[in-house]
């Protein structure tokens, strides 16, 4: 196991943030998924040792996260939800300041580092550009190249396709998929396909608490008999939105094909379909499962 953490409480003054959290996780990719507000950057702003919690023990690779900060900050690489880079740096020099600050003093030694990051998150084309003029994907990247500085066993990445285009993300997880294979990464994100492809293993949280934890498959399974597509007239749309958790709809001609979760079949055209991971986290959210 990588990280074991066991009965985690933190509240922000009486706002209870993570009520009881126990979650042990192995190598590989794992995700963390959940609305907002869920607690997700709570946590991992926990796990990065940034922020102390009121109960609970908590440890990453057989260190204890408060008594040996300094051995786990070691181990670890972190990109925040909002991560501000000083703009007026080039990705090259970010990247040098912020390996000196984790203590790669030696000359040689980081510049060998900081090239090989530049190459790795495919910005060494634009390494001597002004952070001002990046995209949004490009400044995605160079916060995952910053997390990587020092070779960090486990890598913590918080939101991190948060506000990417569409082509953006998924040059991303391409760089994440590849990452993973020789790192462990915790990444969090409200965005089911952001893992769909790649993790394994998953916990989904709401209001501080983990609902689910297991296999992607095992999250899709929660969904088996409790969802539904419903075909109704396009004036009936209005009432199964107020009836249902949707999913999603699409038009077909006058009528309305919905994806919905429901714990009986509903009234009406209905086929019971096969779940996608989606369909499970939704489920699960929502209360709703088999
Ligand atoms: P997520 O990352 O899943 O969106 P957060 O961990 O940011 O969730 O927040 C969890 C809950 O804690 C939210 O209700 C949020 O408003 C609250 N919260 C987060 N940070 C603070 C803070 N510094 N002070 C008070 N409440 C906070
Ligand atoms: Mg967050």
């Amino acid at each position: 196991m990588s990280i074991k953490i066991d009965g985690l409480q933190k509240s922000y003054r009486s706002f209870q943030a993570l009520k009881n959290i126990d979650l042990h996780i192995g190598t590989g990719l794992f995700g963390l998924l959940g609305p907002n507000g869920a607690g997700k950057s709570t946590l991992m702003k926990i796990l990065s040792t940034i922020l102390p919690f009121d109960k609970g023990s908590v440890t990453i690779y057989d260190h204890h996260l408060v008594k040996e900060g300094d051995k786990v900050r070691q181990l670890l690489g972190y990109l925040p939800q909002h991560f501000n880079v000083p703009t007026q740096f080039t990705g090259k020099e970010f990247l040098h300041y912020v390996a000196s600050m984790k203590g790669v003093t030696n000359q040689q030694e980081r510049n060998s580092q900081v090239e090989k990051l530049l190459e790795e998150v495919n910005l060494a084309a634009q390494a001597n550009k002004k952070i001002k003029g990046y995209s949004g994907g490009m400044k995605r990247r160079l916060g995952i190249a910053q997390a990587l500085i020092g070779n960090p066993k486990l890598i913590i990445l918080d939101e991190p396709t948060a506000g990417l285009d569409p082509s953006e993300r998924i040059r991303f997880r391409n760089l994440i998929e590849k990452l993973s294979k020789d790192h462990s990464i915790i990444l969090s994100t409200h965005i089911i396909s952001d893992i769909e492809s790649s993790c394994e293993n998953v916990a989904v949280i709401n209001h501080g608490e983990v609902l689910f934890k297991g296999s992607t498959e095992a999250l899709a399974e929660k969904a088996i008999n409790v969802v539904w597509e419903l075909t109704v007239p396009f004036s009936e749309y209005d009432q199964v939105e107020r009836e249902y958790v949707i999913i999603s709809s699409r038009k077909e001609k006058d009528q309305v094909v919905f994806r919905i979760i429901s714990k009986e079949k509903p009234q009406g055209e209905v086929s019971p379909i096969q779940p996608t991971i989606e369909d499970g986290y939704m489920a699960v959210i929502n209360g709703v499962t088999a």
